[in-house]
């Protein structure tokens, strides 16, 4: 067809043109959109709730000249090819872009490809196809929901809290659950146990470990050491021989490659990435990257998907790849199939490299170190996601004392035969999964059964029972997944909300809620207990993923979601005086205008002392920190640290707060009173405000005392510990706990309890 008009791609960012530009000749011309044109306006809620909940788009400022250029190059071209990436998103960003062009030419087609190489942008372009609808609507439920609740709701944490907060559809789930686990950790008793290891030798053996895992056909409970010293006296006593060697071969399959939630999680956990740069540097992989002479190019196939199917021929250059660069041995009789989770898009692919013969060591000039590690990592998960099962030989020995086997010792070996997928890549261990299995030894081989042995040493450990561990971006991901409640486009924005908000804030690449996200959960859950739950957010989830596969419509899914989110919100707008009151602590102050009470409130930097009758008294001022100095440095930058006070109890803070945030616990000046532990006694407060005190070598050590211990010398028995104890009657007296003596508080004199260290 002869025609001097050229083409009109359409693509959503400048990497993505000069890739593409890259690939096709000059009948085409490449554009970017930049993102999205048009969106709901700031300025107002934009939806019209009785008008079957139609959003009002606006052309977002400053995008005026973007669409005014591709207006211009619509009207001239022969058609208009929209090319913006192959999800929801993406799907409305091509039909926003189609009712504003379709003015300048009506020839509108759109186009999807997984990957931006030169053959699947070619192969698109063959296979034009309308604007997918579904997926549109999709996306525009998603943003009208997510627009409902945080225009509605966040207006209620100003009117309690303060100004400027906000709370969001999917994050403030998250935050719930950051929230819950840090009560269950603080609700959490450690329960001390013990363990007992054995090392055994047999004749012609080397030494070897077992651990105690019977006594009298039961798992043995060992609470204290008391209970270990006895079971480890009598244990020294037996004789011993083996009662049986069981070897099993085990296969260990290979896990599928890469879907967005994994790839977040392997890559937070490997190189402590945050999933947002995770997700920024996987888009530079996917839009292109300058190759040498080369021009730009794909190098891997599209990362936003929940999908773990590989494209045939991509499977088939993977597998010749095994075959010529691993071995034969290497490579399974038949490729590999993954089941992607129910629901996942099956149009999607896994994200994998674009061409397997790209060996992350032949790109590592091109790349920056992020891209490169993370390239790598991708490259070698897909690889190994095609290769042979690793073959295992486990071995267990039973090891039994005397006649009546009152005691059983096991061993457990674990021994690589052959590596298979290993060769190409291993799973980072889990960081919370404690080992608390028997360690794997080294079995010797040349044992047999009802050989004698000789119990060369027995060692006792003591353990405590630990509390579920915060969340890390990672298990967060994994969390969110298994929940139902993220998708791929969402994971890395959920976790970089929060943080941003200032509602979790991270230490050790954990996540921590400060004081102002636990107050902000404590509220959408009282009064929204139905909305900001996992099952309500997962089920609109997958309610969204209907729309998309046209099984249920926009409008009859905004109402399932409305009407109970509606009542939650009127019923909310009326209490909030109540709210606020809930959340005003009192002081011992009054006000000195007009005499009524003061109180704490939140203000946008923090808390502050304000009169209980705001607004018709307006007087305020700022929280007293008694920034007491003490004589220490902060270990991060220096600056000495101070004693603050904070609704948890009083706690050492760096003077240089907000620049350095680093803290540690207050310490009374007394040494932990537990035998054989060199940590401090710590002050800290429950949830509800009441003070404890516990030791710095916390979940090790499980000291803990209601009563504020003290140093003695007890003026009865001259044992160093007391305990202050307070009572309505006698007021503060002193008791020791070894001779049960309480004195009043004079006759011990302690200065010590006032000097930290
Ligand atoms: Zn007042
Ligand atoms: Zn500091
Ligand atoms: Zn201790
Ligand atoms: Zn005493």
């Amino acid at each position: 067809m002869a025609n001097d008009k050229k083409s009109l791609v359409v693509v959503e960012s400048h990497a993505k043109t000069k890739t593409i530009n890259a690939f096709l000749g000059e009948e085409f011309t490449v554009l970017s959109s930049g993102g999205h044109v048009v969106d709901l306006p700031k300025s107002k809620l934009g939806v019209d709730v009785g008008n079957g909940f139609q959003p009002q788009y606006l052309l977002i400022r400053g995008r005026g000249k973007v669409v005014k250029q591709l207006r211009n190059a619509a009207a001239k071209a022969a058609e208009v090819i929209l090319a913006t990436d192959p999800d929801r998103e993406g799907e409305a960003i091509a039909w926003h872009l189609a009712e504003i062009l379709k003015k300048n030419n009506p020839r509108i087609s759109r186009i999807t490809f997984n990957e931006i190489t030169r053959g699947a942008v070619l192969r698109a372009l063959e296979n034009p196809r309308p604007i997918d609808l579904n997926l549109v609507e999709a996306q525009k439920a998603r943003r009208v929901m997510d627009r409902l609740v945080g225009y509605q709701v966040s207006p209620i944490l100003w009117r309690t809290v303060c100004t400027g907060l906000s709370a969001g559809r999917v994050q403030s789930v998250a935050l719930r659950l950051i929230c819950e686990r840090e009560e269950e950790i603080e609700a959490f008793v450690p329960q001390e146990y013990w363990l007992i290891d054995g090392t055994f030798q047999g004749r012609r053996t080397e030494p070897f470990q077992a651990r105690l895992i019977k006594v009298a056909n039961e798992k043995p409970a060992i609470p204290n050491e008391q209970a270990a010293t006895t079971l480890v006296e009598d244990i020294r006593q037996q004789e011993w021989f083996v009662k049986d060697i069981r070897k099993s071969k085990v296969q260990r399959h290979p896990p599928p490659p890469f879907t967005t939630s994994t790839l977040q999680q392997d890559a937070a956990r490997r190189f402590g990435f945050s999933t947002s740069m995770i997700m920024v540097i996987a888009q530079q992989l996917y839009e292109g990257v300058k190759l040498g002479g080369e021009g730009p190019q794909g190098l891997i196939t599209y990362m936003r998907t929940d999908s773990v199917r590989v494209a045939d021929e991509a499977i088939e250059a993977v597998r010749s790849f095994i075959a010529s660069n691993y071995g034969l041995e290497y490579l399974p009789s038949e490729p590999r199939r993954f089941k992607s989770r129910a629901g996942a898009q099956e149009a999607h692919e896994a994200i994998r490299p674009t061409a397997v013969s790209r060996t992350p060591r032949s790109l590592r000039k091109y790349l920056t170190q992020e891209q490169f590690l993370l390239y790598e990592l991708i490259w070698q998960r897909f690889v190994a996601s095609q290769m042979a099962p690793a073959q295992l030989l486990q071995t267990a020995v039973d090891i039994v004392s005397g006649n009546d086997e009152l005691y059983l010792f096991r061993a457990h070996g674990s021994e690589v035969l052959f590596r298979g997928f290993l060769q190409a890549y291993e799973e980072t261990p889990r960081e919370d999964d404690e080992q608390e299995e028997a360690p794997t030894t080294k079995v010797p081989e040349n044992l047999s059964v009802g050989e004698k042995l000789v119990l060369l040493e027995v060692s006792p450990s003591q353990h405590f029972t630990k509390p579920p561990p915060r969340y890390t971006e990672s298990s967060l991901v994994k969390t969110l997944d298994a929940l139902g409640i993220g998708r791929p486009s969402t994971y890395a924005v959920i976790v970089s909300t929060i943080l941003e908000r200032n509602y979790v804030e991270k230490r050790d690449r954990r996540l921590v809620p400060t004081e102002l996200g636990r107050t902000v959960n404590k509220i959408l859950v009282a009064n929204f207990p139905d909305i900001f739950t996992v099952k309500f957010t997962a089920r609109m989830e997958a309610e969204l993923d209907e729309i998309e596969a046209g099984k249920r419509p926009f409008l009859e899914v905004m109402e399932r979601f409305y009407r109970p989110f509606q009542r939650a919100l009127e019923a909310a707008e009326g209490k909030q005086l109540q709210i606020r009151d809930s959340l005003q602590e009192k002081t011992d102050e009054h006000c000195p205008v007009c005499g009524k009470e003061l109180v704490i409130r939140w203000g946008r930097h923090g808390r502050f002392i304000a009169c209980a009758d705001y607004p018709r008294c307006r007087f305020s001022k700022s929280m007293e920190q008694e920034e007491v100095a003490v004589d220490e440095k902060c270990e991060q930058c220096g600056s000495p640290m101070v004693v603050k006070n904070s609704r948890f109890g009083r706690f050492l803070a760096c003077s240089a707060y907000p620049k350095c945030k680093n803290a540690r616990p207050y310490k009374i000046g007394i040494k932990c009173p537990k035998p054989g532990c060199d940590g401090d006694v710590v002050e800290r407060r429950t949830r509800r405000g009441r003070t404890f005190y516990g030791c710095s070598r916390y979940p090790e050590c499980d000291f803990v005392s209601w009563q504020e211990p003290v140093l003695g010398p007890c003026p009865s028995c001259g044992n160093k510990l007391l305990y202050k104890r307070y009572t309505k009657v006698k007021g503060t007296t002193l008791h020791c706990p070894e001779c049960g003596q309480e004195f009043a508080q004079e006759l011990a004199t302690s200065p010590s309890t006032i000097h930290n260290e």
